[in-house]
């Protein structure tokens, strides 16, 4: 009944974001702490549309991220340090597990975007997993 409880709630939040998001965007605010974006959020910012995110390690700790819809990429960078209630529906375990050590690790100042392409961990991934990948490499403008 847990399979069908979970399915339930994902499939009851994609209607809510759905409903919600049916035409582009110039700015989201999520107030709750994610571990990734929702393809949907990004797929709806319009261009220079801004979407506002605390990303959340597994102590409800973090940092709120600030992403830009740009013609050269998405521009990210972290705004300020944040404690705040998880997001259901937009947290993976394992992305909480490295948003914490990275956070921890620090260098989190030297993010410049946030890419969505299919690629290998490389040394300008500052956080690398399935689902984000939050570089050190400028978009441009
Ligand atoms: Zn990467």
């Amino acid at each position: 009944m847990v399979e069908a409880d979970t399915l339930r709630e994902r499939y009851a939040e994609e209607f809510t974001y759905t409903a919600h998001l049916t035409s582009a965007a110039d700015a989201i605010l999520v107030n709750a702490g994610a571990t990734h974006p929702r393809s949907i959020w990004l797929n709806s910012l319009r261009p220079n549309g801004r979407l506002v995110l605390p990303l959340t390690g597994l102590n409800r700790t973090g940092w709120v991220l600030k992403v830009v819809n740009r013609d050269t990429g998405y521009a990210a960078h972290f705004i300020s340090s944040i404690s705040i209630f998880p997001c259901v529906g937009a947290r993976d375990p394992e992305t909480a597990r490295l948003l914490g050590d990275a956070f921890m690790s620090g260098g989190w100042a030297a993010v410049r975007s946030l890419r969505r392409d299919t690629h290998q961990i490389e040394a300008t991934c500052w956080l690398h997993s399935d689902n984000l990948c939050l570089s050190t490499v400028d978009p441009g403008a």
